[in-house]
C-alpha cells in the first residue's frame, strides 16, 4: 500500500508574501510579463474579500509574473510575491503563481489598500485563510499575556467542521482547484483558551490538519501554532484553515496538493480533535 505523507509545514519559509505602500516602484524590469487571473483566482478574491469584510474587484488588480523565478527581490529581500499600491499591482514569482494562501496573502493587501502587516486583518480576520509567516508576523507583534482568568480547555471540546469549495470539485470548475477549510468553533459560553497537545517533533502545535484518505493511502499536512491568537477563543468566534488542492491526471497524489482521480474522504482536525463528519467526493479525470 503507497502512502503519500506530505510534508509537513513546519519550517519557517525565509521567502514570504508582503507588500509595501511606500516601497518606491521601480520601472518594470523586462522580465516581468502581465498576467489575466486564472479562473481560481475568482475563487480566492472572494475568501479574501469574504474575511475581510472589504469590497473590491479582482479586475482592479494588475497582476504581473517573472517568469522562471522563485522568488522575487524587493529592497535587497527575498519574496514569493509582493503587493504595490501604486497602480495596485502584484508581482509574484513564477513557482508562486497557483501558492493559494500566498496569492490571498497579496490579494488581501490590494484589498485593505496598505502595506504594513496589522494583526486584526493578517492573523485575526483572514488567519487561516492567509499565510503570515516571517515580515507578517514580525509586523503582527507578539500577543499580550491572556487574562489570567481565562478558562483553559482542551481541544477536543471544540465544534469542527469541513467543507469543500466547490463542494464537488471538478476538473471544469476553477481548473480543477479546490478549497478544503477546516473550521474550529468555540462552543463554551465563556472565553477559552486551547491548551494545544505537544507537536510530535521539535516544532510548535499542530493547529488545523488534514489528512485525505483514498484507496492507495493518504495525504496528509498541517499548520502550526506560531501565533498565539491561534489558541485564543473568543465567545462563539470560529477559526479557519483554507488547504489547497487540485485535480491532477496521473493517479495517486502529489506534493503540491495535486489529487489524482479516484475518492477521496477529507478529514479535518484542530489541537488533534477531529471533525465528525468528512466530505467523500469522487475526483474525475478530464
Ligand atoms: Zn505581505
Amino acid at each position: 500500500m503507497a502512502i503519500a505523507k506530505w510534508s509537513a509545514l513546519l519550517s519557517v519559509p525565509l521567502l514570504t508574501a508582503c507588500g509595501d505602500a511606500t516601497a518606491p516602484v521601480r520601472r518594470p524590469s523586462p522580465r516581468l510579463e502581465r498576467f489575466a487571473p486564472p479562473p481560481v483566482y475568482d475563487l480566492w478574491w472572494s475568501m479574501a474579500r469574504d474575511c475581510s469584510g472589504r469590497n473590491g474587484s479582482l479586475h482592479g488588480v494588475a497582476w504581473y509574473v517573472v517568469p522562471g523565478t522563485r522568488s522575487i527581490v524587493v529592497n535587497g529581500k527575498s519574496y514569493k510575491g509582493y503587493w504595490y499600491a501604486l497602480g495596485n499591482r502584484i508581482v509574484l514569482a513564477e513557482a508562486a503563481v497557483l501558492d493559494g494562501s500566498l496569492v490571498r496573502h497579496e490579494m488581501l493587501h490590494a484589498l485593505t489598500s496598505r502595506g504594513p502587516h496589522g494583526r486584526s486583518d493578517f492573523l485575526e480576520r483572514c488567519g487561516g485563510v492567509v499565510s503570515c509567516e516571517g515580515e507578517c508576523l514580525d509586523d503582527a507583534g507578539p500577543l499580550p499575556p491572556p487574562d489570567p482568568g481565562i478558562v483553559r480547555v482542551k481541544s477536543q471540546g471544540l465544534d469542527i467542521d469541513v467543507v469543500l469549495n466547490p463542494q464537488t470539485p471538478s476538473r471544469s470548475l476553477f481548473d480543477g482547484h479546490f478549497t478544503m477549510t477546516v473550521t474550529a468553533r468555540n462552543p463554551y459560553g465563556h472565553a477559552i483558551l486551547v491548551e494545544l497537545p505537544p507537536a510530535g517533533d521539535a516544532g510548535p502545535s499542530v493547529t488545523f490538519e488534514y489528512r485525505v484518505e483514498f484507496s492507495g493511502g493518504y495525504a496528509q499536512s498541517n499548520g502550526r501554532s506560531w501565533d498565539d491568537g491561534v489558541t485564543r477563543f473568543a465567545v462563539a468566534e470560529t477559526k479557519q484553515y483554507v488547504f489547497d488542492f487540485r485535480i491532477i491526471d496521473a493517479p495517486g497524489t502529489a506534493s503540491d496538493g495535486g489529487l489524482g482521480p479516484g475518492t477521496y474522504t477529507f478529514r479535518g482536525a484542530y489541537g488533534g480533535g477531529w471533525a465528525p463528519v468528512s466530505p467523500t467526493v469522487k475526483l474525475s479525470p478530464p
